[in-house]
């Protein structure tokens, strides 16, 4: 509010000869229509036609107001008295209430000479005798409202034409001025925008983004409390909950259930809810005790309502349908966010308990293999089945008097096989080694069985040790032609195997251990000969290895 000063200039008094404005009046015309075209930001302007209003011709109180179609009033914007009243910047009231109200509805200018002859007039100055409203229009819209009032009597009377040509020069000012504040309005609501997208969409955990968020719409909003709340997988409780206010108060509650208090109204209701007043209202939880209003969105995505967000401040003036806008724009991007969010969380839940499946599965798979002898990796027969069939073929030689050759077979330096190539790699050249000696295994009763790591039996029932040597040796040679590279080997570029082969004749006193010893013990006899061969089993070599010769 500005005061006016106070001696107003003696004023209006002459009329020109043609009937039009008097010159003085044309002057403050003039200076009127270039103060209102000095910027084009709305409230300064309008202060300055009102200060420029009081000053020329010297009115008690003169007010501009802005009409606010949406929201159904009208709100003053500028206003210069000496005088004593509650009106000022930002002091609003409904569309058709009192006589501002009833100009700013029909667009009819109204001159009381006696204010009281006015039904339905409001008291906003305590000796308003006489009073003029004028519609500022701009292209046949009530943009804005142009109001004298005074003390005496029948002040305004026959200034109607003043004040309205006063109207028509401001004009275009008041529209542009309104123009550009939608203008910087919506600049601003993109920008906040781009703001929150920046906090909500990045790598950090969700936590941390909505405690950034609700930071910066504090601050941004200058509100007591900002929050967003996430709601848990049940939508029973809030299981995020990121809340900044000033003074910070830490909230003890763990548990926070959905449907307690305002926000719980919101989420329950699905749509936005607003309280100008939180103390009229019983359903509010106070957190802050200078918290006048709450704006309450549910956030949302595809119909589900997946939390909320809260701003409270200390009053509801600033609480305009664009704010609310703003506000309900903000939820739309947090929920979008959280969505993506949750679903990742889920996702990742999911592909855990799939992951724990599989492993169940495979040990599962693995036993079953097991029971039904086969090696799980390379699909020959385990060990188990090679036990089975070596005591079978153990009987069966006894009773028909028949001898049972053995071979065992092992990868030569597998293990830099492994460090070279890496561990899948090994375990590939182990299926491919597996599939060849299985393929030379096609007279009755043979058998290939992995018989450890990287080491193989070979059950030859009835074949005669030295035509059983020159066959595996076939057949360890067959592995070396797959020309698996192997660059650590020193025997070859290629994968070798070292064999040793045993024979004997099954009786009561011996056993398919001993089979498996001799076997065992001409490989060995193989591996120390320089690998990559053949050795069988001959009674020099049952000596205990410490003790052998070195050949
Ligand atoms: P040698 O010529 O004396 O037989 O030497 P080596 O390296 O082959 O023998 P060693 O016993 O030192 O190493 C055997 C290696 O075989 C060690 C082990 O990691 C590897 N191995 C055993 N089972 C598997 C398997 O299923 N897959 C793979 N990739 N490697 C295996
Ligand atoms: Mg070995
Ligand atoms: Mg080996």
């Amino acid at each position: 509010m500005t005061n006016a000063g106070a001696e107003p200039p003696e004023f209006g008094a002459s009329r020109a000869a043609d009937g039009g404005l008097p010159q003085e009046q044309l002057e403050a015309l003039w200076e009127i229509a270039r103060l209102a075209n000095e910027d084009l930001e709305l409230q300064p302007m309008m202060q300055r036609i009102t200060d420029g209003l009081a000053r020329r011709f010297g009115w008690d109180l003169v007010a501009l107001v802005r009409i606010l179609p949406e929201e159904n009033r009208f709100e003053c914007q500028a206003v210069t008295t000496h005088l004593d009243t509650p009106v000022r910047a930002g002091y609003s009231r409904p569309l058709g209430s009192g006589v501002v109200g009833r100009v700013a509805l029909t667009g009819e200018t109204i001159c009381l000479d006696d204010v009281s002859e006015f039904s339905g007039f409001v008291e906003t100055l305590n000796r308003t005798a006489s009073e003029i409203c004028v519609p500022v229009r701009h292209q046949g819209r009530v943009v804005a409202v142009l109001n004298a009032e005074s003390s005496q009597p029948a002040h305004f009377a026959g200034q109607q034409l003043l004040f309205e040509a006063v109207a028509e020069q401001i004009s275009g000012a008041v529209a542009r001025g309104l123009l550009y504040e939608q203008v910087r309005a919506r600049s601003e609501v993109l920008e906040t925008l781009a703001e929150v997208s920046r906090r909500v969409v990045d790598g950090r955990a969700l936590q941390d983004r909505l405690e950034d968020l609700v930071d910066y719409l504090r601050s941004r909003f200058e509100l007591l409390l900002a929050a967003v709340m996430v709601s848990d997988d049940e939508g029973q409780y809030w299981q995020e909950r990121a809340i900044s206010m000033i003074p910070r108060v830490p909230i003890h509650r763990r548990q926070w259930p959905i449907g307690a208090g305002i926000v719980g109204r919101a989420v329950t209701q699905g749509r936005t809810v607003v309280v100008e007043d939180v103390r009229e209202d019983p359903e509010y939880i106070a957190l802050n005790d200078e918290t006048r209003a709450e704006v309450v969105v549910p956030l949302k995505f595809g119909g589900r309502v997946l939390g909320a967000l809260n701003v409270e401040m200390g009053d509801a003036t600033h609480l305009s349908e664009a704010s609310i806008g703003t506000f309900e724009a903000i939820a739309n991007q947090v929920a979008g966010a959280i969505e993506l969010a949750v679903s990742n969380r889920r996702l990742s839940e999911k592909e855990r308990q799939l992951a724990d499946a599989n492993r169940e599965l495979s040990l599962v798979n693995e036993e079953l293999s097991r029971l039904a002898g086969v090696d799980e990796l390379t699909s020959l027969a385990n060990r188990r089945r090679l036990d089975r069939c070596l005591a079978d073929e153990s009987r069966r030689a006894q009773r028909h008097g028949e001898v049972l050759t053995l071979a065992l077979l092992d990868v030569d330096f597998f293990k830099a096989f492994n460090d070279t190539y890496g561990h899948p790699a090994g375990d590939e050249c182990l299926r491919r080694v597996a599939s060849c000696l299985r393929s030379h295994a096609v007279r009755a009763g043979e058998l290939v069985a992995r018989y450890g790591g990287e080491e193989f039996a070979f059950v030859m029932p009835r074949l005669p040790l030295e035509e059983a040597e020159a066959f595996i040796d076939r057949t360890r040679r067959a592995v070396t032609e797959l020309e698996i590279p192997h660059a650590s080997s020193t025997v070859s570029e290629f994968v070798t195997l070292s064999a040793g082969v045993a024979s004997l004749r099954p009786a009561e006193d011996n056993e398919v251990s001993d089979l498996l010893a001799r076997a065992d013990r001409a490989l060995y006899q193989a591996k120390e000969s320089g690998r990559n061969r053949t050795c069988r089993w001959t009674p020099q070599l049952t000596e205990p290895r410490a003790t052998e010769p070195e050949t």
